[in-house]
């Protein structure tokens, strides 16, 4: 691990740790679940929107470090940005992750996000770190159908 690789994994462990909008809203417009059989993970997305924002986004369940902490970072990202914004910001951290092995990063389009680039190097967790994103557009498109990344 580079000290780039270290400093990125500080993050995620402290989102694991410490997860931001970790709780259910009872007044949520839209909602999903979303899993990840491979791995376990788990998670509930809890979404209030205010016309075509995000006003408000929580979530619960249980997963690997990896899927809390990009729940987690996910939440914070796409809280008071536009369903458009979330779904390019969706399309963004996609690229990310399955780019070609050995690619850069645009840290700075992708903010926080991009302490999941190193992830893109392990295939199996990948779905760990995507899983609240494909929850998070499930629950945009209002589907209430059970994601599951297999
Ligand atoms: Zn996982």
């Amino acid at each position: 691990m580079s000290d780039l690789g270290d400093l990125y994994g500080e993050v995620i462990l402290d989102h694991c740790k410490h997860p931001q909008n970790f709780r259910a809203l009872t007044d949520s417009t839209h909602r999903s679940a979303g899993a990840n059989p491979l791995c376990g993970d788990n998670l509930l997305l809890f979404v209030k929107m205010a016309g075509d924002r995000i006003a408000d986004i929580g979530f619960q369940g249980n997963g690997c470090a990896i899927s809390k902490a990009s729940a987690s970072i996910m939440t914070q990202a796409v809280k008071g940005r536009t369903r458009a914004e979330a779904e390019a910001l969706f399309r963004q951290f996609h690229e990310m992750m399955t780019r070609p092995a050995g690619t850069a990063v645009d840290g700075e389009k992708l903010g926080k996000l991009a302490v999941f680039s190193g992830v893109a190097e392990f295939p199996v967790r990948v779905k760990c770190a995507t899983l609240a994103w494909h929850t998070l557009e499930a629950a945009l498109k209002g589907t209430g159908e059970t994601v599951s990344t297999e």
